[in-house]
């Protein structure tokens, strides 16, 4: 565990199934395993909740990870974290660009959608992340992808997604983001890649109201200093459990707070 972030993304997913279980109705649960075109509820509620957890994916690339801890004010607590995280990170082989590097940028979300499809089910060769294949089968990914971090119900716009491909990072942070992948999937219980079996949206207007729930899972898996920086020590279950936790507690107070 390298990042603070590996910790958001998988509180993320922990709040969404909390959100299913004890917010949401029958009829809303109903309406978001529709609009996946979902194979059961259930699987419904893993995807929503995987979704929700990997929205952030783009977080993990050039641009984004060498401003970690920018949007904070300067402190001195942050900076030893910046330093600890810094160091950290290299050691665990996180492709940091070198200081000074020119970076390219994107948006997080629009890398999401460009690196989304193909670290959950799409395989197939003669095309690169951003770029829609023609596999039938696959079109829900892309579908998915597109509509994660979109609250409307704008579609985003292939040449936005095509530009982002480029702030991706290349092979190294593909390993890096298929590594968070993977964290956020074994938390919620499912594998990745049998997404395509899973669900089969079409329709991303369909999506705009698990859009707002994956936000509100972003949302209320942050600003909790207890569950501070992740150590880079953690094993996969210590942060599943505490993700857990803290997603009850999270979801306890908003109910609380009404
Ligand atoms: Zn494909």
């Amino acid at each position: 565990m390298w990042n603070p972030l590996v910790v958001d993304m998988v509180t993320a997913g922990a709040v969404m199934l909390e959100l299913w279980d004890r917010v949401l109705s029958p009829r809303q649960r109903a309406d978001i395993a529709e609009g996946f075109a979902a194979e059961s509820e259930q699987s419904a509620r893993l995807v929503a909740a995987f979704l929700a957890g990997v929205s952030r994916i783009g977080h993990a690339s050039p641009p984004h990870m060498v401003a970690f801890g920018a949007g904070q004010q300067p402190s001195p607590a942050g900076e030893r974290a910046r330093a600890d995280w810094q160091e950290q990170a290299l050691r665990s082989g996180l492709p940091l660009p070198p200081a000074g590097a020119r970076v390219r940028h994107a948006a997080p979300e629009h890398i999401a959608a460009a690196v989304l499809p193909r670290l959950t089910g799409c395989d197939c060769t003669g095309y690169v992340d951003g770029e829609r294949c023609h596999d039938r089968e696959h079109q829900g990914l892309y579908v998915a992808a597109y509509a994660l971090n979109q609250h409307h119900a704008d579609t985003l716009h292939a040449d936005t997604v095509a530009k982002a491909y480029r702030a991706t990072g290349g092979p190294a942070w593909d390993a890096v983001r298929a590594a968070l992948v993977d964290v956020v999937a074994h938390h919620v219980g499912l594998d990745a890649r049998t997404l395509p079996r899973l669900i089969r949206p079409t329709d991303p207007a369909r999506l705009t109201a698990f859009g707002r729930l994956s936000s509100q899972s972003n949302g209320l898996s942050q600003g909790d200093a207890s569950h501070g920086f992740a150590s880079p020590h953690d094993t996969r279950d210590a942060v599943s459990e505490r993700a857990r936790l803290h997603a009850q507690q999270a979801v306890s107070r908003m109910l609380v707070a009404g």
